[in-house]
């Protein structure tokens, strides 16, 4: 098919999936809501790239726990990146201005730039991500007015009409595992507690009440927190469904 012959519905979304807790939440807030979903993922050298070995299995998982999705959800497309190594002068830089070393510079402005070239080509409108300001330790791509220019740029760029989705923006991670819980029950959250991965350091020796990881770098602190927090705001009573 000659790709410049398609037109844009309302009915497609590209899910920028990661296989971690958010992107994952984002990919069942997609699927709630639109009748064409499919994913896309990067591999950019990222230390904890155990989390891209998950994608395959979130995405089996999800199609066996929950068969109503089972028809919208459509193609994986994985693209390689080559994205600034640590201890370069960017990075460096970046510390300086007091970043925190975790942050990759540009790296989700050129996640929706590829994202939206991908959906183009496929006829998608809207692009879901899963950056959100409350939990992001200031990274400057994941703000919302960051991704409100970018829209504005990509649709001047492309010639086209995408609406780029951010449905953790204002969200912590107790309310992201409560989204979770309104769109898939006890059932979903639990898939994302045990499938999903979070920690930098790729550990998944150990499941923790909060899903694997090693428990003190920052995502898996996170992550635990946050999962805490929902817990308690529950009634402290875990998933018994
Ligand atoms: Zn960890």
């Amino acid at each position: 098919m000659n790709t410049t012959t398609l037109s844009t519905t309302d009915k497609g979304a590209l899910v920028l999936f990661s296989g971690g807790q958010d992107s994952t939440t984002c990919l069942a807030w997609a699927l709630s809501r639109f009748s064409q979903v499919e994913t896309i993922g990067f591999f950019y050298g990222q230390r904890h790239a155990v989390e891209l070995t998950c994608r395959h299995m979130l995405r089996d998982r999800l199609l066996t726990v929950f068969p109503t999705w089972s028809t919208r959800l459509g193609q994986d497309h994985m693209l390689n990146l080559a994205l600034p190594e640590k201890g370069s002068n960017a990075v460096m830089a970046c510390q300086a201005d007091s970043l925190p070393t975790t942050f990759v510079p540009g790296r989700n402005l050129l996640f929706f730039t590829y994202a939206a070239a991908t959906a183009w080509s496929r006829a998608l409108r809207h692009l879901v991500g899963g950056m959100c300001e409350t939990d992001s330790a200031g990274y400057p791509d994941c703000r919302d007015d960051t991704l409100k220019a970018l829209q504005v740029t990509l649709n001047l760029g492309l010639a086209r009409q995408f609406v780029l989705h951010t449905p953790l923006m204002w969200r912590d991670k107790a309310a992201t595992w409560q989204l979770a819980e309104s769109l898939g029950g006890a059932v979903l959250v639990d898939l994302i507690r045990t499938h999903t991965h979070t920690c930098y350091r790729g550990d998944r020796t150990s499941l923790h009440d909060w899903g694997y990881g090693c428990g003190t770098c920052s995502a898996c602190c996170l992550r635990a927190s946050g999962w805490t927090h929902y817990i308690h705001t529950k009634g402290g009573k875990a998933d018994t469904r």
